[in-house]
């Protein structure tokens, strides 16, 4: 072992410097896996998956691209490109690929802010967001949510002349409420048009509510918005992924710059191109998880819950400090569910006997309040 030129004693390990910005950066946590073999068998409703397997089209697809393995994928994604500006009628140019919407979300920070800037949403919303913003070395600037929801007159107040992007998390993730037509579009008159607006609808198929914009129409006539979606969600790939943005340019060429070159597999590509292609059979069982949701939703109100309105694949319970004793009382139940200590649990919508066993579970904690 040799010093370095610090001049650190043979005994002090050199190790390589990082960047102190990462000591404050919580890594990612993913939603606990479901339990399997041994001990009682759970069902995951943590991590906002769709519960269905893949449809018999994906899969084919997938194990005709499993033959190419030792070759890269197409970067350009330009069969999915394609695929997608039909199907949302938006030009190719407009398009940006990446490894899930979360890549796409680190992309589009990459591309607009860095140290000195600010990056703002509103909180709490999707965990990744202070973390990616932090890994860029921008500042995050957290609006508090109102009544469980967006406060875009809040968060309109807060843009300073260093923000640079704002994400509107819409449904919430974890709150599962919407932001609608008219609050939006006044929030969007009011954001400097040089600030980034990123609608980030990862949950949009599940929306019902007619008052809830779809984010590519509110895109097309304003230049600083961008949506963001995914096929992890309704599409049921969150195991390959894929997720895409939709902006104008020059947003959209300053994504595929910051985009990890062939990030997205081939295996993802042509996934998701036989998802688009089988849409109407994803899509009855999206309805069946939003027919499953509203059943959650009455049920839990039933029993005295109060479960704010839900245009998602999950639901979300303010349980405060009894988060973790709530969170526990499922797993033991059979389900593992996604607590936010202190705050709340985010329950996923999932297959119906996962759903029963969620409702019994809640209903024997309530009675114990
Ligand atoms: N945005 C929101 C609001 C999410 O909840 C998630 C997944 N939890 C993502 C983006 C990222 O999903 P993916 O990277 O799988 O597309």
């Amino acid at each position: 072992m040799h010093t370095d030129s610090r001049g650190d004693s043979p005994e002090t390990p050199v190790i390589p410097r990082l960047r102190g910005v990462l000591e404050s950066i919580p890594t990612y946590k993913p939603g606990k896996p479901a339990t399997a073999g041994d001990g009682p068998v759970t069902y995951k409703l943590s991590s906002n998956e769709n519960p269905y397997p893949p449809l018999p089209g994906v899969m084919e697809s997938v194990l005709g691209a499993a033959g190419s393995f030792n070759r890269y994928p197409d970067m350009a994604c330009s069969g999915l490109m394609a695929e997608l500006a039909e199907r949302f009628d938006v030009p190719a140019t407009h398009l940006a690929t990446g490894t899930g919407s979360v890549g796409v979300a680190q992309q589009l920070i990459q591309a607009t802010a860095g140290p000195g800037d600010e990056v703002m949403y509103a909180w709490r919303s999707f965990e990744a967001y202070p973390i990616i913003t932090r890994i860029s070395g921008a500042a995050s600037v957290q609006v508090p949510l109102t009544g469980e929801t967006h406060d875009l007159d809040a968060m309109a107040d807060a843009v300073t002349d260093r923000t640079r992007l704002v994400f509107v998390c819409n449904p919430n993730n974890p709150t599962g409420t919407v932001v609608r037509r008219p609050e939006l579009e006044r929030f969007l008159d009011r954001v400097p048009s040089d600030v980034l607006v990123v609608l980030d609808e990862a949950y949009r198929e599940f929306i019902r509510d007619e008052e809830v914009p779809d984010g590519i129409e509110v895109y097309r006539d304003r230049p600083n918005v961008c949506v963001l979606r995914t096929f992890s969600k309704a599409y049921g790939l969150a195991g390959l992924r894929v997720g895409f943005a939709v902006a104008h340019e020059p947003v959209a060429a300053a994504l595929r710059k910051t985009a990890v070159p062939f990030g997205v597999s081939q295996l993802a590509q042509d996934a998701a191109v036989a998802s688009l292609r089988s849409e109407e059979a994803l899509l009855e069982r999206v309805e069946a998880l939003v027919g499953e949701r509203a059943r959650v939703s009455a049920a839990l109100t039933a029993q005295g819950w109060t479960v704010p309105e839900s245009q998602a694949n999950f639901v979300w319970l303010r349980l405060g400090e009894r988060t973790a004793e709530f969170a526990a009382a499922c797993e033991r139940a059979g389900v593992v569910v996604r607590p936010f200590p202190g705050e709340g649990v985010r329950i996923t919508i999932g297959e119906t006997e996962a759903n029963d066993l969620l409702l019994s579970a809640a209903e024997a904690f309530r009675k114990e309040l």
